[in-house]
């Protein structure tokens, strides 16, 4: 098996649980640096490259902040996200609103922030210059579904045909045409086409397709693309045996692209951006939670005092996370588990017959690569509550960087002027 440990030890996690009880999510500042650097170096023979994190993937203020520190822009698509954007300082062209079915406010929010503009269909250049009173941006993205299937090195990884987002190369030909007459006078292109992508030419193949779109918009319409974006969708390695993706061949690949379709075009000075969320922050944080019960029946199940309100990945997707028993990394794993929380629902299970280290109640447990699309997905089934997020700091301390929910949070909606339960939302009452 190949090794995959956490960036903690039990030492450091028993102290943090000494204040801050299991469970919770913990990210690592070093990490989240070195990834954001890594991705900037790969891009770095493009000036204007920008990486737009997705804040759904993590929307913790402490981990946009330090994504803006490495330069990092936000990736949005609502106005709770990019209200998160804001408070971070990021602003203007550093914010880009990727929404589908999006209604008017987001707009008039977005446009106050001063951020890009990305449109997910045809009918939405009406209502942008319908919730903007006519008053449009200088540069809007288009966003472009090119239908079909996408085809990487390793096969088909994404069915454009059966995703809800983004026009058709006409649709965005046409909204690129109507927008020229509204007065727009410079385009962003975008396309999110796979998830998880584990090919290294995922991105460039994606380049290589808006590239040609951003020549054709040049020659028949004299519609001048600006912005190219990449999206998100790169992959991490969940599994042991999967292979990192090479983040610096990605960003070769992309420029291969970009000089044979772009420069010979005289399109060579458009930016590039990517929409990365799971790739920058996932493998960066870890669910730490703690084995609280042990039952055999007709499988060994190890009860842990998480649940998939913290992670609901495996549950709703069946999705791999590969878990650490802590101080047991050394011991061979001899024992088959099914690790569940406590949700009234058989799909609350972390791992399903999972080879581990023996282990028993009191041990900590460390749930890799959840630090994107982790407690961003969290909720309150069965009343659970949501845990709290750490920061393992550079110099080796924790930092509270969200508190875990409590029963007020859970009731706070219930305290309203009239309402019979407000009492619920203030526990001291
Ligand atoms: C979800 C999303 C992303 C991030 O996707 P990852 O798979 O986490 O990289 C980027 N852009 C848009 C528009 C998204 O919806």
């Amino acid at each position: 098996m190949g090794e995959k440990l956490p960036f903690v030890t039990k030492d450091q996690l028993e102290h943090a649980a000494a204040t801050w009880p299991t469970p919770f999510h913990v990210y690592s500042e070093r990490l989240i640096r070195e990834r954001a650097r890594a991705l900037v170096a790969a891009f770095s023979w493009n000036p204007g490259f920008t990486e737009y994190f997705a804040v759904k993937a993590t929307p913790n203020p402490t981990i946009v902040s330090i994504l803006a520190e490495e330069g990092c822009g936000c990736d949005c698509a609502t106005a709770t996200e990019l209200a998160i954007a804001s408070a971070c300082g990021v602003r203007g062209g550093r914010i880009m609103l990727s929404s589908n079915d999006t209604p008017d406010e987001d707009y008039r929010r977005a446009r106050e922030l001063g951020a890009i503009i990305n449109l997910d269909s045809l009918d939405m250049v009406d209502c942008l210059a319908r919730a903007l009173g006519g008053e449009l941006p200088p540069m809007v993205c288009l966003r472009v579904n090119p239908g079909g299937d996408f085809t990487a090195s390793n096969g088909i990884i994404g069915e454009p045909a059966d995703s809800k987002f983004g026009m058709t190369v006409g649709q965005a030909l046409e909204a690129a045409r109507r927008l020229s007459g509204m007065g727009v006078a410079e385009f962003g292109l975008h396309a999110f086409l796979a998830s998880n992508a584990q090919a290294e030419d995922y991105y460039p193949r994606l380049s290589r397709m808006l590239f040609g779109l951003a020549v054709r918009l040049w020659r028949e319409l004299g519609a001048r693309v600006r912005l190219v974006d990449l999206s998100g969708g790169i992959g991490v390695d969940y599994r042991p045996e999967d292979v990192p993706v090479d983040i610096a061949a990605v960003g070769a690949g992309v420029r291969g692209a970009y000089e044979e379709v772009l420069v010979p075009a005289g399109l060579g000075d458009v930016a590039l951006a990517a929409e990365l969320g799971r790739w920058m922050l996932a493998p960066a944080g870890g669910l730490v939670t703690r084995v609280i019960h042990e039952k055999v029946t007709y499988r060994d199940y190890l009860g842990v005092d998480a649940c998939a309100s913290n992670l609901m990945r495996p549950a709703v997707y069946g999705a791999y996370h590969h878990i650490t028993v802590m101080g047991r990394e050394a011991e061979p794993a001899t024992r088959r588990y099914n690790v569940v929380g406590r949700l009234c629902e058989n799909s609350d299970q972390f791992a399903r017959d999972r080879m581990l280290p023996e282990a028993h109640v009191g041990d900590l447990l460390f749930i890799h690569d959840a630090g994107a699309h982790g407690h961003s997905m969290g909720y309150n089934y069965n009343g659970t509550l949501r845990s709290a997020e750490l920061l393992l700091r550079e110099d080796g301390s924790f930092e509270l960087i969200r508190r875990a929910e409590t029963p007020g949070d859970y009731f706070a909606t219930l305290d309203f002027p009239g309402s019979r339960f407000s009492a619920l939302a203030r526990p001291e009452g």
